[in-house]
Order: structure tokens, then C-alpha cells, then sequence
């Protein structure tokens, strides 16, 4: 069976997300996964209200988290804008908000202190989120962001938050970031019950930017179907996910990347 495919917005980033909803209706891309920039230029209820028109599925909102910062006032001010993330994503039904829990404060070498930050922050939103039936995925990055974008890098470790944490918690699973880690059949297995999202991209040889080179799945070395079988087997129903950040695909024209975000689903 092809699985349910969705757009996530960052994949065409020449579009707004009006372009982006009226694009899946065309091609018949059953999902979608907005980004908060996006969603915010557009106006949360007027979003909401045409990607229910057009009957799409919302896979995740994009992205919470970020929580470590140098002082107590930029802490609290994360935890601030998460609170409107969650709110943002019972507005759209999404199927969780994204978490991409955040690096070093600036200047910092303390590694364990950011990690307790982004529990801390974690702890002090999941009351509302779980009181708005938002379901946080938190997203094991790849190693290399470890400094500026999650202190947050194995799926073994975001298990074992989720463990901590309790209800309402669960993870995303990007084979861009997870694909390489030994232990990946054991944590997915581990996983059961509690992968929220499924994110798909290929990791390409040679990788000319640890950002915004990322390949579109079949371009790249991960065995996605392998670790797609595994997410099925722990249970996940979820929509295929595309994500892509690549100066290359933004610089392709959008209607090709579509169809290919849409034949993207047999290959995953
Ligand atoms: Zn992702």
C-alpha cells in the first residue's frame, strides 16, 4: 500500500501556505505540515480554516522547543512562545507539534545544563499541551546541530525524556537525523505506541551543507523504507512526511517538487 504522503512547507519555501494548500489539493497530496512563519504570515484561523476545506490532514506543526537560553528572562520567553505554539497547533488539529528542543546558549560549554533546560521547559508546557490534546514529538537531531539547534540528538534520548515525562509525549522520527545511529532498530522497537511523526529526506554523498543540502528521498544513502518498516511495526499510522531544506529544490520550480513529494510515497 502507498502510504499517506504530506508536504511540509520548508520543502517549498518559494510558496506561501495558501500556495502550499491549494498545491497538495492539485496534486493530490492528502497532508501537510506547516511551518509557524508560514502560518503566522497567512493568520492561524484562516489557515485552519482552508486546509480543512481542502480536507488535508495536518501532520505536525513546525516547530516548538528551543527552550535553553543565557538568562531566566530568555527561558521564559520560550516557554512564552511555545504556549502559542501549542495553541497554534490545537487551531490547526495537527497530529503534534513538532519540538526541536534547542542547542548551547550562546557562549555556554555546558552541555548537561542546556539538556536540563530543555526538560524544564518541556515540564512546564506539557500541562497546557496535554490539557489541548497537543501531542509534543520531540525530534532527535543529527549530532552536528548539537551547539545551536538540539542538545536533543538520539532517539535513545528522547525515549528516555518521553519516559520521564509521562502522557502526552511522544517523538518524530527524521531518517535524515536517526539514520546513522547503531542502536536505531532497538530504540524504533522501543518506540512503540509513541512515534508521532515520521520525517523523510535522503542524506546525500558528498553533503555540501549541513543544513540546506538535504536530498530528496531515493537521491542519498538512507535505507528509508528499511526504517519505515520499523516505525510500522511500532505502530506508527502517521502520514510520510516530506521535509526537505535544500537551496537546490527551493531553486527548482515548485510544481516539480510537488510531484515529486507525491512520488515520493512509493519510494519510502
Ligand atoms: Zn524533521
Amino acid at each position: 500500500m502507498t502510504p499517506a504522503v504530506s508536504l511540509n512547507t520548508a520543502t517549498v519555501k518559494q510558496w506561501t501556505l495558501a500556495q502550499c494548500i491549494e498545491g497538495c489539493a492539485r496534486h493530490g497530496i492528502p497532508g501537510i505540515s506547516p511551518w509557524r512563519d508560514v502560518l503566522q504570515e497567512m493568520g492561524v484561523d484562516a489557515a485552519a480554516r482552508r486546509i480543512r476545506d481542502a480536507g488535508l490532514r495536518v501532520t505536525g506543526l513546525c516547530r516548538g522547543g528551543m527552550f535553553p537560553a543565557a538568562d531566566a528572562a530568555g527561558r521564559a520567553a520560550a516557554i512564552e512562545d511555545n504556549r502559542r505554539a501549542i495553541a497554534e497547533a490545537a487551531a490547526l488539529g495537527a497530529d503534534c507539534l513538532v519540538m526541536v528542543c534547542g542547542g548551547l546558549p550562546p557562549g555556554s560549554k555546558d552541555l548537561p545544563g542546556a539538556r536540563a533546560m530543555v526538560r524544564e521547559g518541556l515540564e512546564a508546557i506539557l500541562p497546557e499541551a496535554r490539557a489541548a490534546g497537543v501531542t509534543l514529538a520531540l525530534e532527535p537531531l543529527h549530532p552536528m546541530t548539537c551547539a545551536d539547534r538540539s542538545v536533543l540528538s538520539t532517539l535513545k534520548q528522547a525515549l528516555d525524556l518521553c519516559d520521564a515525562l509521562g502522557d502526552g509525549v511522544g517523538v518524530a522520527v527524521d531518517v535524515y537525523h536517526v539514520w546513522w545511529d547503531p542502536e536505531l532498530a532497538a530504540q524504533m522497537a522501543r518506540a512503540k505506541g509513541r512515534i508521532a511523526a515520521f520525517h523523510v529526506c535522503d542524506w546525500k554523498v558528498p553533503t555540501t551543507d549541513l543544513v540546506f543540502d538535504r536530498g530528496m528521498p531515493g537521491e542519498g544513502v538512507i535505507d528509508i523504507p528499511a526504517i519505515r518498516a520499523m516505525a510500522e511495526a511500532a505502530g506508527w499510522r502517521g502520514g510520510v512526511e516530506v521535509e526537505v531544506l535544500s537551496r537546490a529544490v527551493w531553486a527548482m520550480d515548485p510544481e516539480e517538487v510537488l510531484k515529486r513529494v507525491k512520488a515520493a510515497g512509493a519510494l519510502c
